[in-house]
């Protein structure tokens, strides 16, 4: 069996791109796709969005969506913080610095993988930083 990578969706792999009042697709942050062909091998990837299905199901319809073996919203989950035990998860991806907080109180910390947000001030200045600190934890310990 396949690690579990679990991806948070909005600000982590990009954002909801809008027109006017309607969402019309999904603005990809540099380096997504590079790193989910390179993960897909390696991994079983998934989503976990607190957003709602009908949201969820609309940014899936994007590029993004052949990516995921499971996908999970707040249809699904409602939680206040993602435990990844919940969904067997081996790690988290996330730019919510308080779901590791939570899971250091548990002994799980350094399964969750916080990201600078797309478009903060830490992104602005190095775009790529991101990939850098997943492939870096990831790298390190490589099924
Ligand atoms: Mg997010």
């Amino acid at each position: 069996m396949k690690p579990r990578i679990i991806f948070d969706l909005d600000e982590t792999l990009g954002t909801a791109l809008v027109n006017s009042d309607s969402i019309v697709g999904f603005n990809l942050r540099q380096g997504c796709l590079a790193l989910l062909e390179k993960l897909q091998p390696k991994y079983d990837l998934i989503l976990w969005t607190v957003s709602n299905r009908a949201y969820l199901n609309k940014m899936l319809k994007a590029e993004l969506g052949k990516f995921f073996k499971e996908t999970y919203s707040w249809d699904e989950i409602q939680q206040n913080w993602k435990d990844i035990r919940i969904i067997n998860g081996d790690y988290l991806i996330d730019d919510c610095s308080y779901y590791k907080k939570m899971a250091n109180q548990i002994g799980l910390g350094d399964r969750y993988i916080i990201v600078p947000a797309y478009g903060d001030a830490r992104d602005e200045m190095e775009p790529l930083l991101w990939i850098k600190i997943i492939e870096q934890i990831l790298l390190s310990t490589e099924p």
